[in-house]
């Protein structure tokens, strides 16, 4: 579970985060959508340790990730971070490193896993998402939703008990979407706790428990995808559904 209370973000005098309250409780599935500008990347940098408040506390798992605005000794956070997997848009692979390498550096090096152990695991990883084949390739060589599906192998051979997708599929030629898409609906069906910002309002129907939806760096409605898309209860959520759908 995650526990975010009064989060505030600045950057300079722009307020991003202006008081985010919000669980996120074992297995679910969050989908945060909202205009663009509205914080919601950096409120899953937060929840990640890779952007710091300057108030608020989340707690992972019950132990502080941040509290009062405050980071943990590095140590400790280090710690945590390997408890959340973190896929961006734009993949961030090690382009010098084959496939089978992106998916065993961090484990060898944060979970100490010797090589053919951390090997063993990326295959299995590699094969969940359909890309065996491909343990030899360079992430260069690699279709977009292909260096995609290698990203989301990446971060779960970390053994994460949380997964942050921030616009997984907004880089990807529309052909690829689906193939990305696929693979996060297999995660939440395993049950992976998981909180996606994404533009794929089909997606977030069908898959989310929760959708939130974020405006001016507040939560300005949260609920299932029944309320949001078929009776939204903020002019707000309307206005942008509006616009989007
Ligand atoms: P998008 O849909 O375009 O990705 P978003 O909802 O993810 O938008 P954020 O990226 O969280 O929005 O940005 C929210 C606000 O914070 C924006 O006004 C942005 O310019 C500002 N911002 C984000 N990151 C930084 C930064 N590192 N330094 C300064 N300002 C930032
Ligand atoms: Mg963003």
């Amino acid at each position: 579970k995650i526990s975010i209370r009064d989060l505030h973000k600045r950057f300079g005098n722009n307020v991003v985060l202006s008081g985010i309250d919000f669980d996120v409780f074992s297995g679910q599935v969050i989908v945060i959508i909202g205009p663009s500008g509205s914080g919601k990347s950096t409120f899953l940098r937060c929840c990640n340790g890779l952007e710091l408040p300057e108030r608020g506390d989340i707690t992972l798992c019950g132990s502080p990730l941040i509290s009062k605005g405050k980071p943990l000794p590095e140590k400790q956070l280090n710690q945590l971070r390997k408890e959340v997997g973190m896929v961006f848009q734009s993949f961030n692979l090690f382009p010098h490193l084959s496939v089978l390498e992106n998916l065993c550096v961090a484990p060898m090096m944060l979970r100490n896993l010797d090589k053919a152990t951390a090997q063993q695991n990326a295959l299995k990883l590699l094969d969940k998402v359909g890309l065996t084949s491909k343990a030899q390739a360079m992430p260069g060589n690699l279709s977009g939703g292909q260096k995609q599906r290698v990203a989301i192998s990446r971060a779960l051979a970390m053994s994460p008990s949380v997964m942050l997708f921030d616009e997984p599929t907004s880089a990807l030629d529309p052909e690829l979407v689906g193939e990305v898409l696929q693979v996060m609906k297999m995660l939440a069906s395993e049950g992976m706790t998981m909180m996606i910002v994404t533009h794929e309002m089909g997606f977030a129907r069908e898959v989310a428990d929760v959708v939130v939806v974020m405006d001016g760096g507040g939560i300005v409605e949260a609920g299932p995808p029944e309320q949001i898309f078929g009776a939204p209860q903020s002019e707000r959520t309307r206005q942008f559904l509006n616009a989007v759908l």
